[in-house]
């Protein structure tokens, strides 16, 4: 800060406070215009009651003092008071001089201007935005009262104001063209700030009916009413949006501020989800959101006694949302950063509206109109936080996405390789049953199933093969008294030995050797001839004798087999029925000539 500069307006500040204020020369005018805060002399009117003749009375007169205020403006804050100012202008020259006396604050309500004609008779001027818009003699936003000074002259101006807003008066002197250059400038301000808030509002209005996203809406709602108080407070509204509607205008910054917090309060909710995120904060901006719905009736119906505790409750809702945004940064929230980033850039703009406010910087449009910049950037700031969070949530989607997909496919997978363990377990059961249903359970070799379905295909191959078929009927001699004698254990034992030395001989590819049932078993020698099933079944009755079983009830003294054999050619009109006949038949014939036989069967009408 330029320390120099302070030291002189504190200076000026304690001048103005002892001296009254000197006349002042009209002539010379820098083109930013000239604040009159330290020239003017204050009468504060608590029954405002006083009349232009009062306060040119000698006792009234005598109670003007010189303003102790320093920097832009006259600040009054609340109150009912009437304030009384008044202004001597001096116009040493030789020509008439115009001046615009402009008062840049529209909430007065009534604004009187007590002007000296040529003839020194005061004419009084009635504006403020409780009078009509259109009786303003200079039409603007603000109110400029145009100034004639005769040459070498002197003039004593009297200004009355009065209003239930907090009661400011900026008020600066200007020549006409440096005016004009002002007011332009300020427009084009005001102009673009309104555009990008028009703009910016109805983007995110279609944004929330084409999405649906509650957040969007609130974002609008704030938006507007920013832009409404906004309105009220540079006398837009009064001059294009509402015209004359004091009663609106009066509480015009102050019910769009409360719906603002209401909006921005549940916006920071729902874009930071504090629910999640700081739940201790979101109790507190529920509450936010409670107190600054409860101030709109409270300001519509006792504006002038609510208002200043609603300023307070105004800060403190700016306070509570700087420190949820804070919270949320720290906390890394990416949205957060945006929030902070539109405070701050808010609480810059009201820093510097007041350091111009002190006088310690100049005026012009970046400072004069520094609200509507920090708004505007605010606004994009919080705009770049939707879009920001419409991002996160797009990613958030995407990942779940994915991971749904991946879950899917790795249960898919499972439930694969699963059905594929079981289809592999079902075919080993269903091979076992398989094996079941055809192989013997005693002794393991093929059963009478098995031997049956064999015999079929084997005859009807020999038919058309003109081949050969051979098979023998193999009975265990005196079994029933190797059971009688030696136990059944020892029988089932004993038949399993023989099924194993049956197996080992007859071992030529197509050969089969089955339990036929009890203590017989069969086998079938395809492309065989009589002899050589002969042959094959003498090495089998070798091969039981061989395992020399012990039998004490067999004349022999071991176990023996008896063989009944067959074979023939099968023709078209035999059967295979007849084949087993046959060999059924020569196995009796081996038992009833003494057992420990082979013979060979004869068939009714074949030559083997
Ligand atoms: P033969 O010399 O005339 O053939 O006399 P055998 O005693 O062998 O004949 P029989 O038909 O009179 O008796 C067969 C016996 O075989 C009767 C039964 O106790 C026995 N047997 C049949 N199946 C089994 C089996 O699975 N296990 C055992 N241990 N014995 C069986
Ligand atoms: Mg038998
Ligand atoms: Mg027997």
């Amino acid at each position: 800060m330029n320390w120099f500069r302070f030291l002189l307006v504190a200076g000026l500040w304690l001048a103005g406070h002892c001296l009254a204020a000197p006349t002042l020369d009209a002539s010379q005018l820098p083109p930013e215009g000239l604040s009159l805060t330290r020239h003017f002399e204050v009468v504060d009117d608590a029954s405002a009651q006083l009349t232009l003749a009062d306060v040119r009375s000698p006792a009234g007169a005598a109670r003007f003092q010189a303003s102790s205020a320093s920097g832009e403006a006259l600040g009054f804050s609340y109150t009912r008071s009437a304030v009384w100012l008044r202004l001597r202008l001096a116009n040493p020259g030789d020509a008439p001089l115009v001046r615009l006396l402009e008062i840049s604050y529209p909430l007065l309500a009534k604004l009187d201007a007590h002007v000296p004609d040529e003839a020194g008779q005061y004419r009084t001027m009635e504006t403020g935005f409780a009078r009509p818009f259109a009786a303003r003699l200079h039409p603007s936003r603000f109110y400029v009262i145009p100034l004639t000074l005769p040459p070498r002259s002197e003039q004593t101006i009297y200004l009355r104001a009065e209003t239930p807003n907090s009661l400011n008066v900026p008020a600066r002197l200007w020549t006409p063209e440096a005016h004009a250059n002002h007011e332009r400038a300020g427009y084009v301000a005001q102009g673009l700030y309104f555009g990008l808030v028009l703009a910016i509002t109805l983007y995110n209005l279609m944004l929330f009916l084409a999405l649906r996203d509650w957040s969007y809406l609130l974002y609008v709602v704030f938006a507007t009413s920013v832009a409404a108080a906004l309105a009220a407070f540079t006398g837009i509204g009064v001059e294009y949006l509402w015209g004359d509607l004091p009663a609106w205008t009066a509480r015009g910054v102050n019910i769009p501020s409360s719906l603002a917090g209401v909006a921005l309060l549940l916006f920071t909710r729902r874009v930071l989800d504090t629910r999640q995120l700081l739940p201790r904060l979101d109790k507190a901006l529920l509450v936010g959101v409670a107190v600054n719905l409860a101030c709109i009736p409270l300001l519509l119906f006792f504006f002038q006694r609510f208002v200043p505790l609603f300023v307070v409750l105004n800060a403190l809702t700016a306070l509570l949302l700087l420190l949820v945004g804070v919270m949320g940064a720290l906390q890394r929230h990416r949205s957060a950063y945006y929030f902070v980033a539109a405070f701050a850039v808010i609480l810059l703009a009201v820093v510097l509206t007041h350091l111009r406010n002190l006088g310690l910087l100049p005026t012009n449009v970046l400072t004069s109109e520094g609200t509507q910049f920090g708004s505007a950037i605010e606004m994009l700031l919080l705009s770049f936080a939707l879009a920001d969070r419409y991002n996160a949530m797009r990613r958030d989607k995407a990942r779940a996405q994915s991971a749904l997909v991946e879950s899917l496919r790795a249960s898919e997978q499972m439930l694969e390789s699963r059905v594929a363990a079981r289809t592999a377990e079902l075919e080993d059961l269903n091979r076992r049953l398989e094996a079941m249903s055809t192989t013997d359970g005693l002794t393991g070799i093929a059963n009478r199933r098995q031997f049956d379905a064999r015999l079929a295909s084997e005859w009807t191959r020999a038919l058309r093969l003109h081949q050969p078929l051979a098979l023998a009927l193999i009975d265990v001699d005196f079994f029933k008294k190797f059971n009688d004698r030696y136990g059944h254990q020892a029988g089932d034992d004993c038949l399993r030995r023989v099924a194993r030395a049956l197996a080992a001989t007859l071992h030529r590819e197509g050969d089969l050797v089955a339990r036929y049932g009890g203590e017989e078993f069969v086998f079938i020698a395809p492309a065989s001839d009589a002899a050589a099933a002969l042959q094959m079944a003498s090495r089998v009755s070798a091969a039981v004798r061989e395992l020399a079983i012990p039998h004490a009830d067999s004349p022999s003294g071991l176990l023996t087999l008896s063989i009944g054999v067959a074979a023939c050619v099968p023709q078209a009109e035999s059967l295979a029925a007849t084949l087993l006949a046959a060999a059924d038949q020569a196995l009796y014939q081996a038992k009833a000539q003494g057992r420990d036989l082979v013979l060979l069967g004869t068939l009714p009408h074949s030559s083997p």
